[in-house]
């Protein structure tokens, strides 16, 4: 399996770091995607800092949009020299969060816009984060991403089934956590059940969301079992086959953007 977004840079995991990366090998989880965007700009190479250092693992860079109020000219000209990086697999994660709204929308939507034009002119995925956010997001994928007819990951896809096929249209994959073992997320599974095989993916977004029977707890990626085996009911298929699916198509998703995976 391969965790396609995770946050193994998190202070969580200062105490026994290499233990967790353990873990999640030894429980299949033979990559594991770092998400880069840290505490925010300045610093840009969180993800690669530790893609560096551990073979199993890739990384991403980007600006969160919690941290959009500290892009600056110059953390992009940062961003289109570190996407270069050969495991450097996509740019993210980007979007907007309404729910939480620690920068401004407007500069929110700026720096996801941004972001877009660099990820655009490098031919590389974006991994999007949305929360309460659906209808920005989906115009603007529509406005300044289709055009370019590259694809992305839909992160923590949390969504219902029209949202879902509006992604899947638009090029993207869905990366279903731990949120799809929560007994109430019924439209989330529903929209599982209905995606594309050639469409999904699966993550922890570790240290955050640990699916049940961890809920609550520090998540990490040997927990994608979980999620795997309810996504797998789910989809009326098994873990195994939910495995092969999502490794096959994180693959297909990275090596279509010349990627190194
Ligand atoms: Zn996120
Ligand atoms: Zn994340």
């Amino acid at each position: 399996m391969i965790d396609s977004h995770c946050h193994l840079d998190n202070p969580q995991f200062d105490p026994d770091r290499e233990d967790v990366i353990d873990r999640g090998l030894a429980a299949g989880v033979e990559r594991m995607v770092v998400i880069g965007t840290g505490d925010g700009p300045p610093d840009l190479e969180a993800g690669i800092r530790l893609a560096d250092r551990h073979e199993p693992i890739y990384a991403t860079v980007g600006i969160h949009p919690h941290d959009a109020s500290k892009a600056t000219p110059e953390t992009y000209k940062h961003l289109a020299e570190l996407l270069k990086h050969p495991k450097v697999i996509a740019l993210g994660e980007i979007g907007l969060d309404y729910h939480y709204d620690h920068s401004p929308r407007e500069v929110q939507r700026d720096v996801f816009l941004q972001q877009m034009m660099i990820a655009g002119e490098a031919g590389k995925p974006i991994v999007i984060h949305t929360r309460e956010a659906w209808e920005d997001t989906l115009a603007l994928l529509e406005t300044y991403w289709r055009p370019r007819g590259l694809s992305g990951i839909m992160h923590c896809f949390s969504g219902n089934p029209d949202q879902a096929a509006l992604c899947v249209d638009l090029g993207f994959y869905l990366s279903f956590g731990g949120i799809i073992t929560f007994p109430k997320s019924v439209e989330i599974q529903d929209a599982a059940r209905r995606a594309p095989a050639d469409r999904i993916l699966i993550e922890t977004d570790a240290p955050y969301l640990a699916p049940v029977p961890h809920r609550g707890k520090r998540n990490e990626p040997a927990f994608m079992v979980e999620t795997a085996r309810r996504l797998g009911e789910v989809r009326g298929v098994t873990p195994d086959d939910i495995a092969s699916a999502t490794t096959r198509n994180f693959d297909r998703l990275c090596g279509a953007a010349g990627g190194p995976c």
